[in-house]
């Protein structure tokens, strides 16, 4: 199973990957998280990935697609991977098919978490979060006992200012942009598989599993 996970912020890819994950006894390989834990771990790749991040860049591809190079090829890789977050432009996705051949291996489904983006815009601006704790809420799928107060400490819940309507909208519009001409490539190689990703979680991991079938 080497399979590539794809959807728009707030698609609900994390819940769905761990899922797979577990199923399918594969790595989820997600390049944001790599970033992330080498950053963290202040590794000279989080040095040249943390300029990139801070201002919301994608991080260079010789960068990029070479960490993806070397993680395909570990061990854990062997019966199969989930890609999550690469390729996120075309030159990646050529670069991936190069990658996966210099390892005589190939993808074999795009699963792309579709919801409409109403939905997503929803899900992501009704985001709220105790500036104490951490703890988060949502106002309709998981509202706190009194409206805007926190269950855990009584504090007054704030909105991120990355879950204001303006940066929600942008931040969806410009990975619309991306994501497009990645959905056209894997489609016209036959390998998309395209889920509703509106449904209950569970709902959603079915229909995956079945079209994986
Ligand atoms: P993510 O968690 O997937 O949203 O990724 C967080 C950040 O990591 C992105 O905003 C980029 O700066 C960087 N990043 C993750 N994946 C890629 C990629 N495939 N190509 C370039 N940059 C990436």
């Amino acid at each position: 199973m080497h399979l590539i996970l794809m959807g728009l912020p707030g698609a609900g890819k994390g819940t769905q990957a761990e899922q797979i994950k577990e199923k399918y006894h594969i790595p989820h390989i997600s390049t944001g998280d790599m970033f992330r834990l080498a950053i963290k771990e202040q590794t000279e790749l989080g040095k040249q990935a943390k300029k990139y991040m801070d201002e919301g860049a994608l991080v260079p591809d010789e960068v990029t697609n070479g960490i993806v190079e070397e993680r395909l090829a570990m061990k854990d890789c062997d019966t199969g991977f989930l890609l999550d977050g690469f390729p996120r432009t075309i030159p990646q996705a050529e670069a991936l098919d190069e990658i996966t051949n210099k390892l005589s291996k190939k993808i074999d489904y795009v699963i792309h978490v579709d919801v409409p983006v109403e939905k997503l815009l929803e899900r992501l601006t009704g985001r709220r979060v105790c500036p104490t704790c951490g703890a988060t809420y949502h106002v309709v799928y998981n509202p706190p006992e009194q409206e805007g107060i926190c269950n855990k400490d009584g504090a007054a819940l704030i909105q991120r200012e990355d879950d204001t309507e303006e940066t929600v909208q942008k931040r969806l519009s410009v990975n619309i942009e991306q994501q497009k001409p990645l959905l056209d490539y894997y489609e016209s190689k036959g390998v998309l598989i395209t889920v509703d990703g509106d449904q209950d979680i569970d709902k959603v991991f079915a229909d995956i599993v079945e079209k994986l079938s």
